[in-house]
């Protein structure tokens, strides 16, 4: 079992009880008392705490008091500290947490020592922490703690500057058993908190909520559970994750998540931050092909890295779906079970159902429309290429002219620049770029003269949902469509892709409009 853990960090005994009680009602399955940032903390203190807790809350009980070498809240003399550890074995709790480098003073370690003699139920937990990078040799750390006192759980948590500095946590997991930490922090390291279940990590660490993370990457409690699923997550559990930079505030973790729990599946998605370009995305997934006991089946793929999983796929003898290949980039990649992969583009597909659907329209209907694409960037990119397969009369509108005529050379179309868009005559007028999304709401990407009531207007901008453009579309009491349906039409075809089973868009719909606070 890996304990759910939430730290809590509080000043006083009466903030302590009530944030511990916090915890265990969000679902810790282990709380870590932080003794270090208690205001005149005392070894008497810690002692009246410890028991008030084992009494009140129904699960096991970490007591730490960090050196604020290694990222503690106040400057404990190293005597207080170990003496606040020594009496919360004494009263009870089940686990301390000590620096290992600390562990060679020898007056703290023989005080230690004795209450973990006088108390051979409670655990010590040595830990080491690098809040800069990687150690600089994780595997010799790992022998040199675990040498120091054998009956010790090894606790090692490094930063993660990059994603790929994960997978060394993820290779010392691997290569040891028993009971271990290895955790990375930051962002980047999100993906080592999450997936500690199936790694077989002793221990994970959420916050309370997060105002309260006590480290970097720190999920909070109710996401874990709520979101990420942790109590179902096994050494069995499929991997996916969406590819990006930034990707913190994406909702695919909430969709794909919730889908997978609805039907029963034994997979997780995980927010996967892969700053860089072309060699950090390669490296990724080079890493992932390399280590098939991680799980890694599938991933969506955002900005900036849809061209590189092109690139990477082709130059893995992988399968680019055509229509993808022509668009020049790829929303999701799929591993198979010996390796393969496969691209694919649901981005103008999701785009496509949303017109079809929103006009009521079937793709014969669809040829006989002009339609304007505003901008000439990758969401135009997808959408041209569907539009013109369908054979729909299309014109692309942009506000750097140059690239609208390239795009339009390449997929056989008209062009314009976006000072023309107040002549726009076209029955579907889409809008692919970025004006009008949150926060410049107040935004309008074409002049308010090109619309009427025999127009539709879809904005694929999908936050907010009802953009100042679709608002104005309707004044004028044209039809409009909403980017919120290209978004879920995109996620569900990744579903199928993922699953091989239908994706429930209804469910889909209902949390992007949670997490977009939208009816
Ligand atoms: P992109 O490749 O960066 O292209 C951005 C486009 O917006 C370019 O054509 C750019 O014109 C234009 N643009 C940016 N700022 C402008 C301004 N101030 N005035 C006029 N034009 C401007 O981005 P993308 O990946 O195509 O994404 C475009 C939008 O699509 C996003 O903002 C997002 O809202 C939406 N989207 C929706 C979904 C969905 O599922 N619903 C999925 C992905 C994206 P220049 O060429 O002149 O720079």
């Amino acid at each position: 079992m890996t304990y759910l853990t939430v730290p809590i960090s509080p000043r006083c005994f009466e903030d302590c009880l009530e944030q511990a009680l916090q915890a265990v009602c969000a679902g810790a399955q282990m709380i870590e008392l932080r003794s270090d940032y208690l205001e005149n903390l005392s070894a008497e203190m810690v002692r009246k705490l410890v028991k008030q807790l084992k009494a009140d809350c129904d699960v096991p009980l970490l007591i730490t008091c960090r050196d604020k070498e290694e990222g503690g809240s106040q400057k404990y003399p190293l005597g207080i500290r170990a003496a606040v550890l020594a009496a919360a074995v004494d009263c009870g709790a089940d686990l301390i947490d000590f620096e290992y480098r600390n562990f060679g003073h020898s007056d703290s370690r023989e005080k230690l020592l004795v209450a973990l003699a006088n108390r051979p139920k409670a655990r010590l937990i040595l830990s080491a922490h690098n809040f800069e990078g990687r150690f600089e040799n994780i595997g010799q750390l790992y022998r040199k703690m675990t040498g120091a006192y054998s009956a010790a759980i090894p606790k090692l948590v490094y930063m993660a500057n990059h994603i790929n500095d994960c997978f060394e946590a993820f290779d010392l997991l691997a290569r040891t058993g028993g009971e271990r930490i290895v955790l990375c922090m930051g962002q980047a390291g999100v993906c080592t908190r999450i997936l500690a279940g199936k790694l077989g990590t002793f221990l994970t660490f959420a916050s309370l909520s997060a105002a309260n993370s006590t480290a970097a990457g720190q999920v909070s409690v109710e996401e874990m559970k709520k979101i990420y699923n942790f109590d179902s997550i096994n050494e069995e559990t499929e991997v996916y994750g969406v590819i990006g930079s930034p990707v913190g505030h994406s909702i695919s973790p909430a969709i794909h998540n919730v889908c997978f729990g609805a039907a029963g599946l034994n997979k997780v998605y995980l927010p996967l931050l892969v700053d860089g370009g072309l060699n950090e995305f390669s490296a990724f997934m080079q890493h992932v092909l390399d280590r098939k006991r991680l799980g890694f089946k599938g991933f969506s793929v955002t900005i900036p890295h849809k061209q590189n999983a092109i690139v990477f796929v082709r130059k893995q003898s992988g399968v680019v779906e055509p229509l993808a290949e022509r668009i020049g980039a790829a929303n999701t990649v799929l591993i198979d079970a010996d390796g393969r992969l496969a691209a694919y583009n649901t981005d103008y597909r999701g785009a496509m159902d949303a017109i079809l659907e929103g006009l009521k329209v079937n793709t014969k209907k669809l040829a006989k429309m002009n339609v304007a694409v505003v901008g000439a960037g990758g969401v135009a990119r997808a959408i041209a290429a569907g539009l013109v397969e369908a054979k729909a009369g299309v014109k692309i509108y942009n506000r750097t002219a140059e690239k609208a005529k390239d795009l339009a050379a390449e997929f056989g179309c008209g062009w314009a620049g976006l000072d023309e868009s107040k002549h726009i005559d076209a029955d579907l007028l889409i809008n692919c770029t970025s004006v009008g999304m949150s926060p410049n709401v107040d935004a309008m990407p074409v002049s308010v003269n090109c619309l009427n009531s025999d127009m539709a207007v879809f904005d694929t901008i999908y936050n907010p949902a009802k953009t100042l453009l679709l608002k104005e579309a309707e004044n004028y009491g044209a039809k409009t469509i909403s980017g919120l349906e290209m978004f879920v039409g995109q996620a569900a075809e990744q579903f199928k892709l993922f699953t091989g089973q239908s994706a429930d868009k209804a469910k889909m719909r209902k949390v992007v409009c949670d997490c977009l606070g939208v009816e």
